[in-house]
């Protein structure tokens, strides 16, 4: 059999789009030739993993790119020296490429880098001050605060919003040349004290922080904020439609604020005229940002579970990490189908898990090559066996589609004899209503194999009549007789009628597997909501791992190759500890939703 999955579609759309509020305001800029192409950009801050959220952002921004033939920019929005690293970003390069995109104007272009535009940024902060539209304000951190204002009142200048620019830019470099501590200043712009937008109340565009920056090394000891850096980033590389999360919609009046002043010609106090440092203005758009039920989208939260090893890494399949989800066994098919079917939206509200799992198992079904799995064996018994077919060692070949609905992918091939490993939860004492399976008496058919017929059950020496009646004792084994005569496939094989039909495994050819059966991290709906502890929501029973016997046509699984295992649900062979002779599966996900309230 082939155990590999059809590999996802790279850069190819999926069938047809609903359209949202993005698409239209895209449309419209196309259609009156505002645009004559989009460019987006997908811009994380390298100081953690990308986690589902950012899944969603990368296939809104790059799919609207690919659906419009336009661009889509990756760039590294690394202005804040202390937190990012190179590992972070090695790892947002690899979930992007694996989620099925590429960036920038052809394949193999090389992402950005916000640090590579300090030289720039620090241009038009001086371009600001020598217009007096920025200042150094050497007020202490908890003046600005104080003096900033709040909704019912307006800020109060700091005494040293009223240097003149030779003064400002004076101190402005002094403050890039390391002469001030850190801490000691900060430049602002000089917008509005009395806005009642608090962003744009003269908000801080540069700091001192003597930090080594990952790629610009010790060349700064200032760095700009956030607020300044982003609209120049998304100027200098020409973004038409720069999509963030409704928490920036408050910025957006200082973004455009900004732009404005970039993109006008300007005659400065002292003559000289100073053309346009931009070339074209670029739009901020706003969408809610992902909720999912019982998952925490932050990067922060999400390290300090590494950190504090509530889980094995970043890469743990419980984490809701690319990387975790991959190694959980999600597809970049399933992920990409999951934002499709989310959309986009400009109010926040939580979207259910069992909505990602579902993309899952939609995506998943219609290729996942099928196994059988046995996950708690009990051992049976065919006590007639040797009777049945001349020898107690005699094995009969079986075998069953790949997939059932795909004739292509060929046929597995297992065996089966005098002993089987079943499902404990399949044998019942006295059965319960409406359990077809296996009880003293019954006949049930060991699927792709034979019908049996069940003579009950062997318990250790001394168990009591009472614990066997009530189901509380362990059978060691279980015993029936097999019909000679119904091997499936074979003429008159179905003419004995049967309820119930089991999956098994051949304990001659079985092969032992690690399996881990995860279930949610947290036990909560909203694990950090309204500043929880999120780390008293964690379950401690998320991860159990099981010691079971699966199909032989399984030793051949590939890390990261997927299956469902017939009745039990969808399974991976981890990427990181299957193989060498070692086989390791994890549970992605049941047959059905278990989430739905
Ligand atoms: P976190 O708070 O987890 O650190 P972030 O927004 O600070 O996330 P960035 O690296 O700045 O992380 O994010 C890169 C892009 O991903 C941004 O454009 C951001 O809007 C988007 N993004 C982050 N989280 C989500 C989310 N939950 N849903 C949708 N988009 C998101
Ligand atoms: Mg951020």
């Amino acid at each position: 059999m082939t155990a590999s999955n059809p590999s996802p579609t790279p850069d190819a759309p999926l069938a047809t789009k609903p359209s949202n509020f993005l698409r239209q305001i895209i449309e419209a800029d196309l259609a009156s030739g505002k645009h004559a192409q989009i460019v987006t950009r997908f811009p994380p801050e390298p100081n953690g993993y990308l986690h589902i959220g950012h899944a969603k952002s990368i296939c809104l921004n790059f799919g609207l790119a690919r659906d419009y033939k336009g661009i889509c920019n990756l760039r590294f929005d690394d202005t804040n020296p202390e937190k990012e690293e190179k590992e972070y970003v090695d790892s947002i390069i690899d979930s992007v490429s694996w989620l099925g995109f590429s960036w920038g104007k052809e394949k193999g272009s090389e992402p950005f880098f916000a640090s590579n535009y300090f030289d720039f940024m620090y241009k038009a902060a001086e371009h600001l001050i020598e217009r007096g539209l920025a200042y150094v304000d050497e007020q202490s951190a908890e003046e600005m605060r104080a003096n900033r204002g709040d909704f019912n009142h307006p800020g109060t200048p700091s005494v040293f919003r009223s240097r003149t620019p030779a003064e400002n830019l004076e101190r402005f470099r002094e403050m890039a040349g390391a002469k001030h501590a850190d801490g000691a200043m900060v430049l602002r712009a000089k917008v509005d004290l009395a806005s009642p937008i608090i962003s744009m109340r003269d908000p801080t565009i540069y700091r001192i922080r003597r930090a080594t920056h990952h790629n610009t090394g010790d060349a700064w000891c200032i760095y700009p904020m956030y607020a300044f850096a982003h609209p120049i980033e998304d100027a200098i590389e020409g973004i038409t439609h720069s999509i963030c999360t409704l928490e920036f919609e408050e910025q957006r009046p200082w973004y455009d604020w900004l732009m404005e002043r970039l993109l006008e010609a300007t005659k400065l106090p002292d003559g000289r005229v100073v053309g346009s440092l931009i070339k074209q203005q670029p739009r901020q758009y706003e969408f809610a940002r992902l909720n999912l039920t019982y998952v925490i989208t932050s990067k922060r939260k999400l390290a300090q579970l590494v950190a504090e090893k509530k889980v094995s890494g970043w890469d743990d399949p419980r984490m809701p990490t690319i990387v975790g989800l991959r190694r959980r066994g999600y597809t970049p098919a399933a992920l990409q189908l999951f934002a499709e079917r989310i959309g986009v939206s400009k109010s926040d509200s939580w979207i259910d898990y069992g909505t990602l799992e579902g993309c899952l198992r939609d995506t998943l079904d219609p290729t996942a090559p099928r196994a059988m799995a046995v996950l708690d064996p009990l051992k049976l018994i065919l006590t007639n066996w040797e009777e049945a077919f001349g020898s107690a060692s005699h094995l009969e070949d079986c075998t069953a589609p790949v997939h059932p609905h795909l004739p292509d992918l060929g046929k597995r091939n297992f065996k089966l004899g005098k002993e089987v490993w079943i499902e404990r939860t399949d044998y019942e004492e006295i059965p319960s209503k409406g359990f077809f399976r296996l009880f003293p008496g019954n006949k049930v058919r060991l699927k792709y194999g034979f019908v049996i017929e069940v003579e009950g059950a062997t318990y250790p020496e001394g168990t009591s009549e009472d614990a066997i009646k009530s189901g509380a004792a362990r059978a060691l084994s279980i015993r029936a007789t097999v019909l000679k005569d119904t091997k499936s496939g074979t003429p008159g094989s179905d003419a004995v009628k049967v309820k119930g039909v089991i999956t098994w495994v051949g304990a001659q050819d079985a092969v032992t597997a690690e399996i881990r059966l995860y279930d949610r991290l947290f036990t909560t709906e909203h694990p950090d909501a309204g500043g929880k502890d999120f780390l008293e929501a964690l379950n401690p029973h998320s991860l159990q791992t099981i010691t079971a016997y699966v199909e032989p046509s399984l030793v051949q699984a590939k890390p990261d190759d997927k299956f469902q295992f017939e009745r039990h649900g969808y399974f991976v062979a981890d990427r990181v500890e299957h193989g060498n002779g070692k086989v390791v599966f994890n549970k992605i996900t049941g047959l059905k939703d278990t989430w739905a309230k």
